[in-house]
């Protein structure tokens, strides 16, 4: 479509924001694909796996749902969320304190909105915090993380910024496990960095979205177990659940921070009111622990782990430095041993420009470490591990139970990464 020059006048925060990378390389992507084109899509962290039966016949149930719930969400929702946190993280969440909302992006965004202070932000993190806290006015505070200590925040990185932010207010927003890096913080390491927060007057946003795509298969406790006081939780059904059209979040957090959820409840009331009914009812049955449930994430998390070591492990052959995840569907590989060779033969000196030419070269869609706050000189790249076959995935890893071979199992079910890989392998050879 050609647009007209605009003679309209928009608020410079919004004119100045651009669509998100992820988003929009999702949409790149399938519409390559659409006009038939292969794409090796390793732009878009979407579980692929199918959403469990008994949640989608629950939705279905309940489609004539038409009321406006609670601005909150639906009571028996937010007290399936406490007893399931309770028995699986030992949260002690109680449901005035939890709300819903239409994923936990737009609860990050409405309490990034509420809250005042410098925001702390991991580099490596994911590509929405800091649009978001553009729009409230202000740049996110980066700290640069080391490769060498898989892109995890350490207590002394976090003394320091504290020091140059001085004593005032300030936000933390952390996520494990991590998108991009796959990291996963052990319970050891954010009790060390939660009582660095309590010291430093900073409120802590624990993204825990992913962490139920832990790979060891336990349930760590985070930061609301150690500063339940200083704690927000967010997290919902997009990507253990594998149903992030659902739209469905939840943000949790401790007697301490109630007047931010009154905020936030005034807020939305102002906003979105509410989250649809019918899915509201139906994350009920999400919440509900059994076996059926545990057996779908325990398989799901087991197909991400084969799948995140697989591509870890041909970067790292292939001479691209890449930590090897250990939760989430991500990894960050860094392309810089091949910093020379890519600007002298092909003028490549961004991830960015990385990004354009495997995309348009090799079909390979992947997004750059720039949107995750790297440093371009870095050329580290995100790349997502779910572009396969979610449903036949699923069924084959249910019948292999705890016998299979790992490459074997990739390389024949989800070829799409084999191939991808290759292709970037013989490019890489080929410069
Ligand atoms: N945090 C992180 C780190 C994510 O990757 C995502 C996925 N988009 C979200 C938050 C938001 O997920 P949702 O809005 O689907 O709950
Ligand atoms: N979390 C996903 C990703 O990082 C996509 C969804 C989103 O960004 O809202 O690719």
């Amino acid at each position: 479509m050609n647009k007209k020059a605009s003679s309209i006048s928009l608020n410079p925060d919004v004119s100045g924001l651009k669509e998100s990378s992820t988003l929009k390389i999702n949409q790149t992507a399938l519409s390559k694909r659409a006009k038939g084109e292969k794409v090796f899509h390793f732009g878009f962290g979407q579980s692929p796996f199918p959403v469990l039966p008994q949640i989608v016949e629950e939705l279905k149930q309940n489609a004539h749902r038409k009321e406006y719930l609670p601005t909150k969400g639906l009571l028996p929702l937010r007290q399936a969320i406490c007893d399931y946190y309770k028995s699986k993280f030992g949260y002690d969440f109680h449901e005035d304190l939890v709300i819903v909302g239409p994923g936990s992006k737009e609860l990050l965004f409405q309490a990034l909105f509420a809250l005042e202070g410098p925001v702390i932000v991991p580099a490596p993190s994911w590509v929405s915090y800091g649009p978001q806290v553009n729009l409230r006015g202000k740049d996110i505070t980066p700290v640069i993380t080391k490769e060498t200590n898989n892109y995890k925040l350490t207590p002394e990185e976090l003394k320091e910024v504290c020091v140059n932010l001085g004593p005032g207010q300030k936000v933390l927003i952390l996520n494990t496990p991590n998108n991009p890096s796959g990291a996963v913080y052990a319970e050891k390491e954010i009790s060390e960095l939660a009582k660095i927060c309590k010291q430093n007057n900073i409120i802590v946003i624990s993204d825990e979205i992913y962490a139920e795509v832990d790979f060891s298969l336990e349930r760590k406790r985070g930061f609301f177990h150690f500063y339940p006081e200083g704690t927000i939780v967010t997290s919902g059904l997009s990507k253990a659940q594998s149903a992030g059209g659902y739209r469905l979040g939840f943000l949790a957090t401790s007697p301490n921070l109630a007047e931010l959820v009154d905020a936030l409840t005034s807020l939305i009331s102002e906003t979105f009111s509410a989250v649809s009914a019918p899915v509201q009812y139906s994350a009920i049955k999400a919440y509900n622990k059994n076996a059926d449930v545990d057996k779908y994430l325990d398989t799901c998390s087991k197909v991400h782990k084969t799948c995140g070591e697989y591509m870890a492990k041909r970067f790292n052959e292939m001479g691209v430095s890449c930590p090897i995840p250990e939760g989430a569907f991500y990894l960050m590989p860094s392309f810089q041993a091949f910093a020379q060779k890519l600007k002298q033969n092909e003028g490549v000196e961004s991830s960015q420009q990385l990004c354009d030419l495997f995309l348009n070269k090799l079909n390979v869609a992947m997004l750059p470490g720039s949107d995750f706050y790297m440093g371009d000189e870095l050329l580290c790249v995100r790349v997502a591990s779910v572009d396969y076959d979610g449903e036949q995935v699923y069924k084959e890893m249910l019948k292999a139970g705890d016998d299979f071979e790992p490459v074997e199992f990739v390389e024949r079910y989800c070829p799409n990464l084999k191939d991808g890989l290759d292709a970037i392998e013989g490019f890489l050879k080929s410069l």
